[in-house]
């Protein structure tokens, strides 16, 4: 009997119950028993640069991080972090006590929330969320309240709507959870929302844990603006971002939390007992990566930027309407006017109907309704696999 013990009690302990598979998981296996064109899961078919691979083969090489590092990173990779929060932003953390390296941003998520949220907390969450942020409020037993960011088509993007977020916090509300760039969505919070949010904590009170990865994959004239630069913030906020986006090494898992010393520790208290430490010689690549010169950020961006435009152009041809994203690698679509709405069933049928996998945003909603005919594509792939999966799609829905 799958999942259920002898006295007939659910295996599965009653915070995670709801969560099944990751649907990224699901998708990646589909795309693989089916050959189909992967652009579900959010990964590079293509390495990062080739020195930072070759400054991880010297670093196991030399024997540097091959055991245990320190609990809160290499010296060399906290010093980078810092630095690049200097140079980009001008915010100054101390590389000693305001900096804590983690095995990626699902490790700083989800030791963030068990650090910082008791039982019964309320944690407001911008809807469509990334999926580990509902299960690991659910295991640090807080309550998701979410904020949907509505479609506005006119303008072919998502955007946040302020008086609802206000509307949400509560006196149960510990803390708003924000994602910019926004993954699924690709909306990029503008200047004036983010000091909107940033009145909002001060106000109110709370804390704000802000989960930044996409930092450098903001495209047209969108700005990606640290909510830990506004008034009131910096002793507030937790910020997370993560090597794997940024220099397309996803199975590294290095990711950092930058933040005041005291919400560091607090942070690192729950880390400690989820890895302790990880990643040990690609910390010491990634301390190298986040040095190399601002052309290597233009580039990535630029490169980026094409193949958005690329996959973009396909999908709007193919019948999809496109939601054109000013961030991340994500374009998000709706699939009504192809005579669809059903994004879950529409994804569990594409490859067999045009060898292309996608993700369906409706898994991440609580409001599963208004995320229906959402489907998501990935568009970091080689431009000529981006082609490819166009020229399906093309085939398989425009008339
Ligand atoms: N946050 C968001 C918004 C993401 O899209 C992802 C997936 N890349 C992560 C966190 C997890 O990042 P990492 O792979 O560094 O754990
Ligand atoms: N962040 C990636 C995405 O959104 C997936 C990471 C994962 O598989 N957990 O596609």
């Amino acid at each position: 009997m799958t999942g259920m013990t002898s006295s007939a009690r659910p295996l599965l302990n009653r915070r995670l119950a709801e969560f099944g598979t990751t649907i990224f998981a699901e998708m990646s296996a589909l795309a693989l028993s089916t050959g189909a064109i992967n652009l579900g899961q959010g990964f590079p078919d293509t390495d990062g640069p080739e020195e930072i691979r070759e400054a991880a083969v010297r670093a196991l090489r030399d024997g540097r991080g091959n055991q245990y590092p320190p609990g809160p990173g290499v010296p060399e990779l906290r010093t980078a972090i810092t630095a690049h929060q200097q140079r980009r932003y001008g915010l100054g953390y101390d590389p000693d006590t305001e900096v804590l390296v983690t095995a990626g941003a699902t490790e700083a998520i989800a030791a963030a929330l068990l650090a910082l949220v008791e039982p019964g907390d309320e944690v407001i969450a911008l809807e469509p969320y990334y999926d580990s942020y509902a299960a690991c409020i659910a295991m640090a037993g807080g309550r998701r309240v979410p904020v949907t960011l509505r479609a506005h088509e006119d303008e072919g993007c998502f955007r946040l709507d302020l008086d609802e977020l206000r509307d949400a916090v509560t006196d149960r509300t510990r803390l708003l959870l924000i994602n910019t760039p926004h993954n699924p969505t690709g909306t990029v919070l503008t200047r004036e929302e983010l000091a909107a949010i940033a009145e909002l904590a001060v106000e109110r009170d709370l804390l704000v844990v802000t989960d930044e990865v996409y930092e450098h994959l903001v495209f047209d004239d969108a700005e990606h603006v640290p909510l830990a630069t506004f008034p009131g913030m910096r002793e507030r906020t937790v910020s997370i971002s993560s090597s794997g986006k940024t220099f397309s090494f996803t199975g590294w898992k290095v990711g950092w939390v930058t933040g005041t010393a005291e919400l560091v520790t607090a942070v690192r208290s729950a880390k400690q007992f989820l890895t302790y430490v990880a990643s040990g010689p690609f910390q010491y690549a990634v301390a190298e990566a986040l040095r190399l010169p601002d052309s290597y950020f233009e580039e990535f961006r630029a490169d980026m930027r094409a193949k958005r435009d690329l996959l973009a152009g396909g999908l709007e041809q193919a019948g999809f309407r496109v939601f054109r994203p000013a961030g991340t690698y994500f374009i998000t679509t709706d699939i009504r006017p192809l005579g669809e709405s059903d994004g879950l069933a529409f994804c569990r049928s594409l490859p067999e109907r045009c060898g292309v996998v996608a993700i369906p945003n409706a898994v991440f909603y609580d409001h599963k309704e208004t995320g229906a005919p959402y489907v998501r594509f990935a568009f970091c792939k080689r431009i000529e696999v981006l082609a490819n999966a166009a020229e399906r799609l093309r085939k398989a829905f425009a008339h």
